[in-house]
């Protein structure tokens, strides 16, 4: 055996989790070898928040958790370990400040991603960290059901201990592609079903192109299917070439995805004027209507709405933007203010995880001890980060948990 090519520990993939990991195991003394496939460490890192980096956020342990769903408790020991506080620490400690514009979400003070990554970067360093791009892992060998070496296309390196963090389906291009899944499950372990979660969503209507990168803030949306009606969502919406983005869209998705999935479409009703009641729309259009007597109808929907979306609604409705208030009258009337009220939307279709910023599904957590996020079938492998059967909402929490797994794994409790 080369005795250079042996290592306390080897993790694969340098990620959010997999850098963290590493950095906790070499503070604790341990020689760690880092592998990352792509040429460059961290890409999905750089990528996040549009390359603003969303830390996490100010949850107490217990909200962030519920945010997850049902298996939200997995999480407790890892965020008891490194909450956000801790998170905040750490990245003070090596030289990253953060701060908190809305009092919610957690940013790098310089609003870039780049100083978190050549922070971490400088702290590997530091410790003598071994960090290889461009080896991609294809093989996990055990000896005795315990972890005994890992093999890229040109190498094969030694150790007891091995972290997969590997993420998971999502933006391909960024690395993550599954890997990590095929090499679990030739070891023996189970993934659940996978989905494409947190994308752009398609639409039927046609006509969201002519109001691409119009923002509309604080919009309801809810499902128009008699059975799903309770499925609503509140935040910004962007309208793209072919559909919708923004928050409040890339949250709603993961609702969406198993709709489709059933249905084939999903007729969604949008309320794109802060939640503006019929009546409380009738009276701003009769007292815009009062000032300026001579007004356009479109002009006065544009004080509701961006302009290419207020000739949109305008047409939907059979109305020329162009009448004025004497010509807009009766049943066209009513149906702008119903419009206005509620917009319909089909939801069609999506990229599936082309643009997927999240995957729902992965590792099983019933296989993985959540006290130190080691394996229960295999001695000396662990988990941490998006390979694992988690995923929470847009603002900071998928990183967080990235974080707070790759911390507690990098433990080798
Ligand atoms: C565009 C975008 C923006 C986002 N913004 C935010 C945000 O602002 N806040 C937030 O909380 N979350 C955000 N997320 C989600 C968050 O980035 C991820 O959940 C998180 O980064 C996952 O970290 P990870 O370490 O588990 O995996 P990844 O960051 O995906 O890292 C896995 C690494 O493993 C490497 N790898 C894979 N297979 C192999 C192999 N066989 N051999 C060697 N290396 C391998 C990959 O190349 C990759 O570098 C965003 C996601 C995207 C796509």
């Amino acid at each position: 055996m080369n005795k250079k090519e042996t290592f306390d520990l080897i993790v694969i993939g340098s990620g959010a989790a997999g850098i963290i990991s590493s950095i906790v195991a070499a503070r604790n003394g341990k020689s760690v070898l880092l592998l990352e496939k792509l040429s460059q460490i961290a890409s999905k890192l750089k990528a996040t928040g549009g390359g603003r980096c969303n830390l996490t956020n100010t949850l107490s342990n217990e909200d962030f958790m519920a945010r997850f769903g049902r298996d939200g408790r997995f999480m407790q020991d890892a965020l008891k370990d490194f909450d956000h506080k801790d998170l905040v620490s750490f990245f003070n400690a090596i030289g990253v400040d953060t701060h908190a514009p809305d009092g919610f979400r957690i940013f790098p003070t310089s609003h870039s991603s780049v100083t978190i990554i050549t922070a971490l970067e400088k702290e590997m360093q530091r410790l003598g960290i071994t960090v290889i791009c461009k080896q991609k892992v294809e093989e996990i060998s055990l000896i005795d059901a315990s972890i005994a070496s890992v093999t890229t296309q040109t190498h094969t390196y030694w150790t007891t201990n091995l972290i997969l963090a590997t993420g998971g389906l999502g933006y391909p291009v960024l690395g993550a592609e599954g890997d990590g899944h095929t090499m679990a499950t030739s070891i023996g372990h189970k993934v659940t079903d996978l989905h494409p979660a947190m994308m752009p969503l398609k639409t039927k209507e046609t006509w969201v192109a002519n109001c691409r990168a119009d923002t509309i803030a604080k919009v309801t949306l809810k499902v128009d299917i008699k059975k799903h009606k309770k499925l609503r969502a509140k935040g910004d919406l962007i309208f793209t070439k072919t559909g919708v983005r923004g928050p409040v869209i890339l949250d709603f998705a993961r609702e969406v995805t198993p709709l489709l999935e059933k249905y084939g479409e999903v007729p969604l009703l949008l309320n794109l004027t802060k939640g503006m009641n019929e009546e409380e729309i009738s009276q701003h259009i009769k007292r815009a209507f009062m000032q300026n007597p001579h007004a356009e109808i479109v002009e006065v929907v544009t004080s509701l709405l961006p302009l290419a979306l207020s000739e949109e609604i305008c047409k939907l409705a059979g109305v020329n933007p162009h009448a004025t208030n004497k010509e807009f009258q009766g049943e066209k009337k009513v149906k702008l203010i119903q419009l206005l009220t509620w917009t319909p939307l089909t939801i069609s279709g999506h990229d599936g995880f082309k643009l997927a910023m999240i995957t729902r599904g992965g590792i099983h957590l019933k296989e993985i001890d959540p006290k130190t996020m080691q394996s229960k079938l295999i001695k000396g492998l662990y988990f941490c980060g998006e390979i694992m059967n988690l995923d929470g909402p847009c603002g900071g929490y998928n990183l967080q948990w990235s974080f707070a797994s790759g911390n507690l794994a990098g433990k080798l409790l």
